[in-house]
């Protein structure tokens, strides 16, 4: 499949998609999150061998904020294993808010139904291994260095404090859940590695690239050798189609059916199995918590190239 080549017809699909930006809202939970530009729509598409196409406003950069809940979890699957992992986080989407806290009190035990929702991924993050929370977020950004070839990604430490300041409903489920025994040790270093990992920045080239890298097996887009390992790539693969898109993950495997993992930030990292990967930047979000124009981007994406895995 030659997508990169096909230049014209993927402005023409980002230049259609954007009209959609002025039916969403930037996020404003996260204040520095709040000055972001609603008009924005910026594309990448990565197909291996160095090929790739960016239309829109493409060496943008942004926050992965949910996103990097698929690394983070990657990273502690190698750490702790399956079991490990499992024995504190399910594997159920749960049909509601990332953010909400509802099943944690009525469902027992206490653990949260899936690594995509927030109190899952607290549960996750607590279980990268490391001395500091420095160590911990450095073993995260080496592999996103790996993952996309680029060393000089880092995270936005005014995005990392601005909701390190104000996430009082993250600080409550992870306290809820260290009472429950899923998570351990201190909660506010818990919550700076959470939020800095959240606010690890990057441009819609490197996350299709790291797109294309969980899509195609977890193997290095030029040497070809492996980063994740294959069952935990599909893990990931298989937690983006069910939760990646939050509670409007059913309607958008029906409408796009591309595993796919979205952001707060307004990003979605999409990757086609033995396929391209996909970078999406579109900060305007509907009431879900989803990039508007970027959903309508990748639809129109997956019917124009057939991406559709079902
Ligand atoms: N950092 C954000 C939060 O915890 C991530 C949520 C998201 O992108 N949906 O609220």
């Amino acid at each position: 499949m030659n997508i990169c080549g096909d230049y014209e017809a993927l402005n023409l699909m980002v230049e259609e998609a954007l009209q959609y930006t002025k039916h969403g809202k930037v996020a404003n939970y996260i204040p520095a999150l709040s000055t972001a530009n609603r008009d924005l729509l910026s594309l990448s598409i990565y197909e291996g061998e160095s090929t790739v196409a960016s239309a829109g406003d493409t060496f943008k950069t942004f926050t992965l904020q949910s996103i990097s809940k698929v690394l983070a979890l990657a990273l502690a699957l190698m750490d702790k294993g399956e079991d490990g992992v499992f024995s504190r986080v399910g594997m159920e989407p749960t049909g509601d808010p990332f953010n909400s806290i509802i099943k944690l009190e009525t469902h027992s035990p206490s653990k949260p139904l899936n690594p995509m929702i927030n109190a899952g991924a607290l549960a996750v993050t607590n279980m990268i291994e490391g001395n500091s929370v420095d160590e911990k977020l450095g073993r995260l950004l080496s592999f996103i260095h790996e993952l996309t070839g680029n060393s000089s990604i880092t995270f936005n430490e005014q995005v990392a404090i601005s909701e390190y300041n104000t996430a009082d409903l993250n600080r409550s489920l992870a306290y809820f859940l260290k009472q429950h025994d899923v998570v351990t040790g201190n909660i506010e270093r818990l919550l700076e590695l959470y939020t800095k990992q959240c606010a690890i920045e990057v441009n819609c080239e490197d996350l299709a690239k790291i797109a294309y890298v969980i899509g195609n097996e977890g193997r290095h887009v030029e040497t070809g050798r492996s980063i994740i390992p294959l069952h935990i790539a599909r893990i990931m693969k298989t937690f983006m189609t069910t939760c990646g898109m939050y509670n409007a993950s059913g309607e958008f495997a029906i409408k796009v059916g591309i595993p796919s993992k979205s952001g707060v930030s307004g990003a979605i990292m999409a990757s086609v199995p033995h396929g391209p990967g996909i970078g999406i930047y579109g900060p305007s979000l509907d009431e879900k918590g989803n990039s508007i124009a970027g959903m309508k981007l990748l639809e129109s994406l997956s019917h124009r190239y057939d991406l559709n895995i079902f």
